[in-house]
C-alpha cells in the first residue's frame, strides 16, 4: 500500500543502488570488513518481489473509508499537510508495533528483519503479502477523518522513503537530533535480537511516540548488537523468506488442540508458541 507511486519507486532505485554499492566500497576499504554480498542479493531479490507484490490493489480499504468521510480536509491549508504528517507518523508508530506484537502481521514484516547484518540493501527488503494480511486498516481511520487515499499513500511512501539511510552502520549518533528523529542509531536498535532492544523504536521519521509509549532503548556501544531474527531463516530462497511464516502459522493452526490455541496462532504475539509450549 506504500508505492503508489511504483514508478517513482523504479526512477529512484538506481540512486540507491548507487549508495548501496559506495557503502559495500566503505565497509571493504575503510572499515575493513566482509559485505554480505550474497544476503544484500536476496534484500535486492525480495525488493523486486515486493515491487511485484503491490499489483494487488490495496487502497480499497481506504477508499471505503473515504466514501464514509467525516470530512473533507484539502492540503491547501498551511496545517493540514503538518496534520497528515504527525497523524501518518502516529499510525505508522502502531502499525509498526503491531507488526511485530500480532504474527499475522509479523509474518509480511519478519522479512524486513531477516538479514543477519545491517546495511543499506536491507532497507527495500520487503515484506509481499502486507496487501492480503490487510495493513491498509491502520490507515483507515485517517481517510475516514478526510485525508484523501491518495494523499495517505503519498505520506507513506515519502516516510519509507525517509527510512533507507537510517538502514546503515556507518553513520554515529547524531546529537540532538537523536531526541525527536529516528536515526541509524535508532533503528540498530530495531533490528537487533539482543534482549534489551527486541522490539523497541518502532517510529517511522519521528521517534518521539516510543519515546512517549514506553518503547524507546537508547544504543549501547558497549553492548555488542545482534541483527536479525531470535530465529534465522537459513535459507537464501526469496520464496522461503517471503512466505514460509504463513506456512509456519497454517500447520500450527492444524496441529492445534482447541480453537482457542488456533486464534493464539494466528493473532497472538509470535514468541506466544514458546510460552505455550512451556
Ligand atoms: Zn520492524
Ligand atoms: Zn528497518
Amino acid at each position: 500500500m506504500y508505492h503508489q507511486n511504483p514508478d517513482l519507486l523504479l526512477k529512484i532505485f538506481p540512486i540507491f543502488l548507487i549508495f548501496i554499492f559506495l557503502e559495500a566500497v566503505l565497509i571493504i576499504g575503510w572499515k575493513k570488513q566482509k559485505y554480505p554480498w550474497r544476503e544484500s542479493f536476496v534484500s535486492f531479490l525480495i525488493a523486486i518481489g515486493h515491487h511485484l507484490s503491490q499489483i494487488i490493489p490495496t487502497t480499497g480499504l481506504l477508499v471505503l473509508a473515504w466514501n464514509h468521510r467525516l470530512f473533507t480536509i484539502s492540503l491547501d491549508f498551511w496545517w493540514s499537510p503538518i496534520l497528515l504528517f504527525l497523524l501518518i507518523e502516529f499510525t505508522y508508530y502502531w502499525f509498526h508495533r503491531a507488526s511485530h506484537r500480532i504474527r499475522w502481521f509479523w509474518a509480511s514484516h519478519l522479512v524486513h528483519h531477516s538479514p543477519n547484518s545491517f546495511n543499506l540493501s536491507a532497507a527495500y527488503r520487503l515484506g509481499w503479502t502486507g496487501g492480503i494480511s490487510g495493513s491498509a486498516i491502520f490507515f483507515m481511520p485517517l481517510a475516514w477523518l478526510g485525508f484523501p487515499p491518495t494523499s495517505i499513500a503519498i505520506a507513506l511512501f515519502l516516510n519509507l522513503l525517509y527510512q533507507f539511510w537510517i538502514h546503515t552502520e556507518l553513520i554515529p549518533k547524531l546529537g540532538f537530533l537523536e531526541w525527536f528523529l529516528n536515526t541509524p542509531s535508532h533503528h540498530r536498535v530495531h533490528h537487533a535480537s539482543n534482549r534489551e532492544y527486541i522490539d523497541r523504536n518502532y517510529g517511522g521519521v519521528l521517534i518521539v511516540f516510543d519515546r512517549l509509549f514506553g518503547t524507546f532503548a537508547e544504543e549501547n556501544p558497549t553492548n555488542k548488537t545482534i541483527y536479525g531474527l531470535t530465529h534465522p531463516i537459513k535459507s537464501s530462497n526469496p520464496f522461503k523468506i517471503a512466505l514460509g511464516e504463513w506456512v509456519h502459522i497454517f500447520q500450527d493452526m492444524i496441529s492445534a488442540n482447541s480453537w482457542q490455541e488456533r486464534f493464539g496462532y494466528g493473532f497472538a504475539p509470535p514468541d506466544w508458541k514458546q510460552k505455550n509450549r512451556r
